[in-house]
């Protein structure tokens, strides 16, 4: 399947079908999360993360194209200011759709100029387009791409740190620290109630998922209260923190290490999957209208860790 096809499909199987059809009735709310830094949700939709301050507004993922006009709205109750950024955290189109109307919207200052920011592979993939499939529309690219393994502004104040996380949930993950509010916005290496959408085939991996909550876990810093201090928004959900993000990475490794386990007894995968390794945390992580099924899960895990990999991990 080529890239752009399966563009097309994950924006099929990201959204459920009901809502397909219903970006009229999504409603977006917003919450304050810590200091300048908010959060806008749109139903089940991908968060996003938007920073206010003197100097205007940065955005992190902008939904699906249709919501741009609802985010805008609320993104202007908070500040009138000037958009200065938007950052991607990775290609799925629940979290770059918005990107050109959003800049559109915002309209067009050359003093102060829009920069769209993403890991070079998110501008790689969206730029790569099958003979007869839409391109992405050009004002909504990532121009200002990076290749390194972090990249920093200062805005509004605050440092503003862009870790690319490799191979996690895609190739072309950012994580965003905001130094100064103490947030950190994952992006889906990180989803609320649910299992990771590892994408095995835009490039994520099990192993890259479980270093990168671990660097959140570096970075994040629990109250003494053990609520509050470093909060951390997900690409899906509600916000948590530092004690969320452990439970969640305990319970990626300990199903690694399951069906790691299961691959060295050399069981295939529908008889890992028959082995249900996921069963104790299903009522936690699935319900009726989750997009990653237990399944799903295990399957990407199991893809993740060819037996080449399990056999040099030994
Ligand atoms: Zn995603």
């Amino acid at each position: 399947m080529t890239r752009t096809n399966l563009f097309t499909s994950l924006l099929v199987c990201l959204v459920p079908a009901s809502a397909q059809q219903n970006f009229d009735n999504v409603q977006i709310h917003v919450e304050p999360v810590q200091h300048n830094i908010f959060m806008l949700v749109g139903g089940a939709d991908a968060n996003t993360t938007v920073q206010i301050g003197s100097e205007g507004v940065l955005i992190v993922d902008t939904q699906y194209a249709p919501l741009a006009p609802k985010l805008m709205t609320e993104i202007r109750k908070l500040s009138p200011g000037p958009i200065r950024y938007i950052i991607n955290t990775h290609i799925h189109p629940d979290h770059v759709g918005g990107n050109a109307a959003i800049a559109k919207l915002a309209g067009s200052d050359p003093a102060l100029p829009l920069k769209i920011i993403a890991h070079e592979n998110v501008l790689n993939r969206l730029t790569e387009t099958a003979p007869g499939q839409p391109r992405f529309p050009e004002e909504g690219l990532p121009l200002d791409e990076y290749g390194t393994p972090t990249k920093k502004l200062h805005f509004n104040g605050e440092a503003v740190i862009i870790f690319h996380e490799p191979n996690a949930h895609t190739d072309g993950d950012s994580m965003v620290l905001f130094r100064g509010s103490d947030v950190i916005s994952t992006g889906d290496i990180f989803v609320a109630g649910g299992y990771p959408f590892i994408d095995v085939e835009h490039g994520g991996s099990v192993q890259g998922e479980i270093l990168a909550l671990n660097h959140i876990l570096e970075l994040a810093v629990p109250a003494k209260t053990q609520e509050g201090g470093t909060y951390v928004i997900p690409g899906h959900g509600r916000v948590c923190d530092d004690a969320d993000v452990v439970e969640y990475r305990d319970m990626v490794v300990i199903v690694r290490d399951r069906i790691r386990d299961m691959i060295k007894k050399n069981m295939t995968l529908d008889q890992v999957k028959a082995a249900r390794p996921t069963l104790d945390y299903d009522t936690e992580y699935v319900t009726k209208n989750s997009f990653v099924t237990a399944d799903r899960f295990v399957e990407a895990v199991y893809k993740s860790l060819s037996p080449s990999q399990v056999r040099s991990s030994r």
